[in-house]
Order: C-alpha cells, then structure tokens, then sequence
C-alpha cells in the first residue's frame, strides 16, 4: 500500500552498534504503556504490522540469520523500514589503520563493515531515522572532551537538515538511558504516522518530542517544594530538595520525575538521585563535575532563602493550627455547632 493511504506493514531495523552499553535496548524492553511486545504482537489498534529486527530481541541465533534483512534494507529490497540507531557515532575518518565500529562482514571480503557503511545506506532509505538515547541522540558519554574516537550524534553525522525517505528529520529521543515510555510513546507515534493515522510527531529544535521534553526535570519535581521552602538536603540521604547536592533539574529539559521509570514508580530526584541533565545535547561536559552543586543553583538557592525560610515558618504556624479539630466536636450536654434550627428565607 501506498503511503498517502498509510503503510500495513513497516520493519523496524534497529542496531545498537553506535558506540554505546546497548542500556536503551536493555530500558525498552522495562515500557508497559505500551510495552514493545505489545506493538510487535499487534495489539495496539490503528498500528501497521511491526517486525523488529534488534539484536538482544531477536528470536534469531545471529549471524546471516540476523543480518539478513539489514543486507536486503541497504541494497533497497525491504520497505518500508523505521531505522533506529542506538549509540554514537564514531569518525571512521579518524580511524588510522582500523575502524572504531563495526556490524557485520563484507559477504565478499570479509573485511568488517563499519556502522558508518551501514548509515550511508541505511538513513536515506529509511521512511524514519529514530536516535534511540542520548549517545544517539548527540554523542553522550562517548563524544566527552578528550575521546579518541572523534564520535558524534546521528544529526552531526547525516546534517540536522537531514529528511527521511518519509519527508520526516532525524527523531531524537534522549535519555542515558532513554526512559522506556518515551521512547516507545514516541515510536507508537511514528507508527500511527506511518499508518496514516496521525500527523508527523512535533520535535523542538533540538528534534525532541515537544510534548516531552517541552518542561524542566523542576517542573516535574516531587521535591519542588522544598525549594520553594528553602529547604535544602545537606547529603544523599535527605527527601529534602537536592540542588545544593548537584542536581541540575532546574535547567534541563525531562519527563522523567512526572513519568517515573518503571510503571510510574522511580524518577531520579524524587527518588533521591540527582538530576545529572542525561537527556541534554551538553551531557556530560556542561554538568561535570556531577556532584558539586551547579552554578546557577548556587545562586537561585541563595535568593530564596530569605523568602523561603520565612514563608516555611508561617507554613509551620498555619499547619499546627489546621491540625487542630474545630471547637464543636464534643461530647459535652449542649450543641455548640451554631446550628439555628429556625428557617429563614
Ligand atoms: S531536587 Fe532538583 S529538580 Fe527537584 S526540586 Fe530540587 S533542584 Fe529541582
Ligand atoms: S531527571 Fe535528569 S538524570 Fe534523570 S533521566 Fe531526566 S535528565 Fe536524566
């Protein structure tokens, strides 16, 4: 079936031989809504027929097996696909005598072919490019100052103008690892796109789901209010707010303490880690070192002290006084409700 009337069936090809842990492999298959059985087994209405052809999922052995509808998508015998790409990109320019990553052999050669082979045929084929996390995404832990392997994010290596064969850019879904719901809330969408029930998925600048990355890790935050108080943990161990400690929720863009990790339950500060900014095209430099309190922080916390301890203390006063009964609760020989048993109009 053509695409203007939408696609039956789409293949998802995704390798994890960008430099990465295979940790957003691993942090899909913990999604529940929907989960990424629930898409392959065809039971979210409105979605085309999903074959996935990722290596820790595969039901294959590996080998040829495995590779093999990779080698029909680069030489243009299987589509439609969605290509997701996890880990980063490395600079095979850079690579001396060998390559810094490779997926498969030459079936003549036998030589390796490096991720960046796959890439150059696979992207401009694919009806949608997804970077799957943050390595993907922008390079992440791998692309830190002083690497040795010159790697990048999917859209520093195709261009951020890049376009998929669907007319749609790079999809970026960040996250070290990527929440699991974000990103399959994010593919579900390409998918009803694909089946030509729903519109492209809106991105920022950046090419992040606005709907989820639209809003601070702050704004999401259970311990919100203990900054607003001025309450500030002194160490780890603390329910009290952790900017003083180096969380940097302030300023980074991410769902995670509204959505929680697994089935609602977890989020980084509200259970007690500090928001390391995983999800940022900066991370890890701009964050480092992760611990120390951020600048900005030092600063904003500072300000409100004065307002927050004063407005915690009339807080306290006002909660002692509503957790006190009202007078009329007793069981004393007269009502003194101030019930006034005559009507008047
Ligand atoms: S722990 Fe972090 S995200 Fe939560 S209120 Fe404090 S600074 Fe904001
Ligand atoms: S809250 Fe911070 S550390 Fe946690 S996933 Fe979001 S950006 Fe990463």
């Amino acid at each position: 079936m053509t695409h203007a009337e939408g696609f039956d069936e789409v293949h998802i090809l995704w390798i994890s031989e960008g430099m990465s842990c295979d940790g957003d492999t691993v942090s899909v298959t913990a999604a529940g809504q929907p989960s990424i059985e629930d898409v392959v087994g065809g039971l979210i209405p409105g979605l085309p027929k999903v074959h996935l052809y990722n290596k820790v999922l595969s039901p294959t052995l590996g080998g040829e097996e495995f590779l093999a509808p990779f080698r029909a998508a680069a030489s243009g015998e299987l589509e439609p696909f969605i290509f997701v790409l996890e880990g980063s990109v490395p600079n095979e320019k850079i690579n001396g005598d060998g390559f810094w990553s490779s997926f498969g052999n030459h079936p003549d050669t036998g030589e390796p072919l490096t991720l960046n082979w796959w890439l150059d045929r696979l992207a401009p084929k694919a009806w949608a490019v997804v970077a799957a996390g943050t390595c993907a995404a922008y390079g992440g832990i791998h692309a830190m100052a002083g690497n040795p392997t010159g790697c990048m994010g999917l859209a520093d290596y195709l261009g951020w103008d890049f376009r998929s064969a669907g007319g749609l850019p790079i999809v970026n879904v960040p996250g070290c690892p990527v929440q699991p719901e974000n990103f399959m809330e994010t593919l579900v969408w390409v998918l009803q796109h694909a089946a030509g029930e729903a519109p492209p998925p809106p991105l920022d600048d950046k090419l992040r789901p606005q709907w989820l990355f639209g809003k601070t890790v702050h704004e999401g935050c259970d311990r919100a209010a203990y900054y607003e108080q001025a309450d500030f943990a002194k160490d780890y161990n603390s329910p009290k707010c952790q900017v003083k400690v180096g969380c940097w929720g302030p300023v980074v863009n991410c769902d995670v303490p509204k959505r929680g990790w697994m089935g609602g339950v977890g989020g980084c500060p509200n259970v007690g880690g500090i928001c390391i900014a995983c999800t940022m095209p900066g991370f890890p430099d701009k964050f480092m070192p992760f611990m120390d309190a951020p600048p900005g922080g030092n600063l904003s916390s500072t300000l409100i002290r004065p307002y927050g301890a004063f407005i915690r203390r009339m807080r306290g006063i006002t909660n002692a006084t509503a957790n006190v009964e009202p007078k009329w609760h007793h069981n004393r020989e007269v009502l003194t409700s101030g019930y006034d048993p005559r009507w008047r109009p």
